[in-house]
């Protein structure tokens, strides 16, 4: 998205009526960091990262200044403090502390962090296709195992096929979206009901059994995971089926 501060905010700048650019607030910042260097042509475009990461490069005559649509709505001053920030980093000088402290400040807002969350969570539901694939219905399949193994005690996460056919990774649970994530390439007819239940069921099982720290390492199956893996009914064959027709496989 290219980024127009005023268009984005519509703060009225008192002296002129005027809202200031983006690109006029970083010409500001870089007039106070190197008085004597003439200003060169700046380009700053709001991008949707994931994050908040924003970043600046000057190459070729073009300062290019990339910053995290999240801080589309921020006031100047913020943009500014940010200029500073990165500048500062950029041009190896020591960044004023009232300039992190005012970005920081404002990150921490909490209508900026609850809008923050939303822009990820809606980022990441993007990847997802709905749970009715074309051939099976996870939302269905969730249901079904939630009341044969977990006594209908789990509550539903994100359900969805990926966009795309993943052979080696079959599905995945995303702690950050609450998403189990199914390879479209299990919504097929050739595909028996019990192999998609069975990936489900051990994405399941990472609800249920969540990350242990070892010795530093992180240990995502561990030994009671893969016991209740086993007590899936059919395990052994869909295993097979998928040895078979997958070869092998990364969860
Ligand atoms: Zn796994």
């Amino acid at each position: 998205m290219q980024g127009n501060l005023s268009a984005a905010t519509g703060i009225a700048c008192a002296a002129t009526g005027v809202a200031p650019t983006a690109e006029s607030l970083i010409a500001g910042v870089f007039r106070q960091l190197r008085p004597r260097t003439p200003i060169p042509e700046i380009r700053v475009e709001f991008r949707d990262f994931a994050g908040i990461t924003s970043t600046v490069e000057w190459k070729g005559g073009v300062l290019r200044m990339q910053i995290s649509d999240v801080l589309a709505q921020a006031p100047a001053d913020v943009i500014e403090a940010l200029g500073f920030i990165l500048m500062g980093k950029m041009l190896k000088k020591p960044v004023a502390a009232r300039f992190r402290d005012r970005y920081r400040r404002y990150l921490n807002r909490r209508d900026v962090v609850e809008a923050a969350e939303k822009t990820r969570r809606s980022r990441g539901r993007k990847q997802l296709q709905p749970a009715q694939g074309r051939h099976f219905d996870l939302k269905g399949l969730f249901e079904e195992l939630n009341f044969r193994y977990f006594h209908g005690l789990m509550s539903r996460p994100e359900l969805g096929w990926t966009p795309r056919e993943s052979r080696t990774i079959l599905g995945h649970y995303d702690p950050a979206h609450h998403a189990i994530v199914i390879s479209r390439t299990l919504d097929r007819a050739d595909v028996p009901k019990e192999v998609v239940a069975y990936v489900l069921y051990h994405e399941m099982l990472h609800l249920r059994y969540p990350v242990k720290r070892a010795a530093g390492r992180r240990c995502v199956h561990t030994e009671e995971f893969r016991k209740a893996e086993e007590m899936f009914e059919g395990f052994k064959g869909a295993e097979r089926w998928i040895k078979r027709v997958f070869g092998g496989r990364d969860q």
